[in-house]
């Protein structure tokens, strides 16, 4: 893991303190895969003064085990620069030049990607799905208010979490499913940076390619 030791104030008692931030995660390293991307832990911080454990939104670069996808959570677009750089340096050391790459800003976009791309998914195919399903929750719950949706794996198949303010609601996919929506679409390469429900929305009504 790539990490840089940076200076903190402490939300709770302001007190000052350095603290080890993750900047890149790479799962082709073997070290690297210990890194947990799904609790959190990659953005939080305990004040040593205090105890009270923080979290912050920083830029932090994954990539995944055979060097084919990397996803980067970016807090400003000057940000997309440093992907450049390590991109190129993982090109330097032997590695596939062609990396497809995905922007998103937060660590639980960050986390749903790695998942999906750990999985050997197409996260574009994910997203016209999470639109189909969102369909049939709001026929099936037309009193439910859903605010987002995502992806969460379950064994071989997979699932998406709505989230509604008055109580989540999960729908389960298969791989039969993932695979019909995958044929259907055809996805193709080169793909877009960001992929997310507005790329969906986008891409459906024929506003964007790939
Ligand atoms: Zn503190």
């Amino acid at each position: 893991m790539r990490s840089e030791r940076r200076p903190m104030t402490c939300r709770h008692c302001g007190k000052e303190f350095t603290a080890r931030v993750i900047l890149q995660v790479d799962y082709g390293r073997p070290e690297d895969r210990e890194a947990n991307l799904t609790d959190g832990s990659l953005f939080a911080y305990r004040c040593p003064h205090c105890g009270e454990e923080m979290h912050f939104n920083h830029y932090l670069l994954w990539v995944d085990e055979g060097h084919t996808v990397a996803v980067c959570n970016i807090t400003c677009e000057e940000e997309k620069k440093a992907v450049d750089e390590a991109l190129s340096a993982l090109v330097a050391f032997g590695k596939d030049s062609r990396i497809r790459r995905r922007f998103v800003s937060s660590p639980a976009r960050l986390c749903e990607k790695a998942q999906i791309f750990s999985q050997g998914l197409d996260d574009r195919t994910v997203e016209v799905i999470k639109l189909y399903m969102a369909e049939e929750v709001r026929r099936a719950h037309p009193q439910k208010t859903v605010t987002d949706a995502l992806f969460f794996p379950d064994n071989e198949d997979f699932g998406i979490l709505f989230l509604c303010p008055d109580g989540n609601l999960s729908v389960k996919v298969t791989r039969e499913q993932f695979d019909a929506v995958c044929s259907r679409f055809a996805f193709s390469e080169p793909s877009p940076e960001v992929v997310d429900g507005a790329w969906a929305i986008a891409y459906l009504t024929g506003g964007k390619s790939c």
